[in-house]
């Protein structure tokens, strides 16, 4: 019998973040791998990522990686410790990818380009003899008991393809991702393959994704992104999240930053199925550097130095322009109102709405905008030193296809990178 017959063979559907790096490891220890990717190109969501930078990961502590993870963070406890952030860095920078930590401790390419990362680990999959098979996407997974040569029996994994045929492997780690942004080939075929094995897929929502509101007056400001402000989510009157940053008026309601990881919360809150319709509100700072009081001097101060002036001329220094007319709606005040006419009950309601202006939030938007897919893979059938099913011997899942994400900072592409290498780790000789 030759080296290459005895090699265990595992085949790794998927040739996203997690695919890739749980055929390198695999390859590494020595297994016979396989990676079927149905797209023409290996990593076409990493191409896309971080706006094309690819933020890779975040070189955080573990404390404030877990701390970012919203859903089953213990479940990664092995696979980060055994495989971390700065694992990752180093087998980045190890296979030519330089790179550079920014603000909030996220980790992109020296060179800005999300294409030398996707570049970086093609080169370890043909250092390490992984054979790589592009176009070809995979119909179904089977698992079968057979004889072997010597009289034992053994799990063997078939794998179908669309076109009939079928690949025989020892094992089988799927990592076909969730099912947001479906054009990059992440839609949900995993789950299928779960499910036709006997595993449970929890429900799925888009996540890390616009909000949709129901004032019109957000899509007035279309466009429009504003920069140091702070946003507060209340559901059914409880404050879950608030931070400081940027946000973006879009044509069906809000995005940015900000509103993105916002909306990580209420969709938890959702899917925790407390209440199906909940009243939810985002409160936007216009001005969170002043408190009610500061803010108070400061327009008694403008409205001093423009006594004479209608208010809707009076607000220029105060608010991008294309907010001021949706202010002055808002206020109640007349535009054409002298400021000398302005009373101080006015005044301070304005005040009141400039640091709590209120936006009611109707839903999220789709999974073709989510970042990442919330839900997959049931998390307690899967052995979380191994990444194995519980319930199938020689099946793994790693990545986005299981129950498992994060907030933006470069999380996400960690928790597939962890999960992957976790998988592939396990894959003995
Ligand atoms: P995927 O990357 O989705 O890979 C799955 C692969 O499986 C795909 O290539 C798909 O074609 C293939 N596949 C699916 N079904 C089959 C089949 N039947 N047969 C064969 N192949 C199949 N995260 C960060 O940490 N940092 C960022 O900067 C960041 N930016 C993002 C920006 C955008 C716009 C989006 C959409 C996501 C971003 N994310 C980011 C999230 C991150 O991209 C994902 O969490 C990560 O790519 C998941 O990796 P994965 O390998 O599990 O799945």
């Amino acid at each position: 019998m030759s080296d290459a017959q005895k090699k265990k063979k595992v085949i790794v559907i998927g040739g996203g973040a997690a695919g890739m790096m749980a055929a390198c490891a695999a390859a590494k220890n020595g297994c016979a791998v396989v990676l079927l990717e149905k797209n023409e190109k290996l990593g076409k969501k990493i191409f896309i990522t971080g706006k094309g930078r690819c933020n890779v990961t975040n070189a955080c502590d573990p404390e404030t990686f877990f701390a970012n993870v919203c859903t089953n963070e213990k479940f990664l406890y092995s696979a980060f410790y055994s495989f971390d952030n700065y694992s990752m860095m180093d087998f980045l920078e190890e296979a030519g990818c330089k790179l550079k930590v920014e603000r909030g401790n996220r980790v992109f390419p020296v060179s800005d380009h999300s294409s030398d990362v996707i570049r970086a680990m093609e080169k370890e999959l043909k250092r390490l003899g992984v054979e790589i098979r592009l176009n070809t996407a995979v119909a179904s997974v089977e698992v079968k008991e057979m004889e072997t040569e010597d009289g034992m029996k053994s799990i063997f994994h078939h794998v179908k393809l669309e076109d009939e045929k079928q690949i025989v492997g020892d094992s089988c780690i799927v990592c076909t991702g969730g099912i947001s942004y479906p054009q990059t080939g992440s839609t949900g075929d995993g789950y299928r393959f779960a499910k036709e094995t006997g595993h449970s897929v929890t429900a799925c929502y888009p996540a890390l994704v616009p909000l949709v509101t129901v004032e019109d007056w957000c899509r007035d400001l279309m466009g429009l992104s504003l920069r140091n402000v702070q946003l507060t989510l209340e559901i059914d009157g409880k404050k879950l999240y608030k931070e400081q940053g940027e946000m973006l008026f879009t044509h069906f309601g809000v995005s940015g930053p900000l509103v993105l990881s916002a909306s990580s919360y209420y969709v938890k809150y959702l899917a925790s199925g407390k209440k199906k319709d909940p009243e939810t509100k985002l409160y936007l700072d216009l001005k969170p550097a002043l408190t009610e009081e500061q803010l108070d001097k400061r327009l008694l101060r403008d409205f001093d130095e423009n006594k004479n002036k209608q208010f809707k001329n009076s607000l220029g220094d105060l608010f991008p322009a294309k907010l001021i007319p949706v202010m002055i709606e808002l206020s109640g005040i007349s535009p054409e109102c002298k400021i000398c006419e302005v009373k101080k009950e006015m005044r301070q309601s304005f005040v009141k709405l400039i640091k709590h202006l209120p936006i009611t939030v109707k839903g999220t938007g789709s999974f073709a905008e989510a970042i990442i897919t919330r839900g997959g893979i049931s998390v307690k059938e899967i052995n979380p030193s191994t990444m194995e099913s519980k319930k199938i011997k020689g099946l793994y899942f790693a990545g986005e296809v299981l129950d498992l994400d994060a907030l933006t900072g470069g999380f996400n592409l960690q928790i597939a990178w962890s999960t992957g290498h976790l998988a592939g780790s396990e894959q003995g000789i």
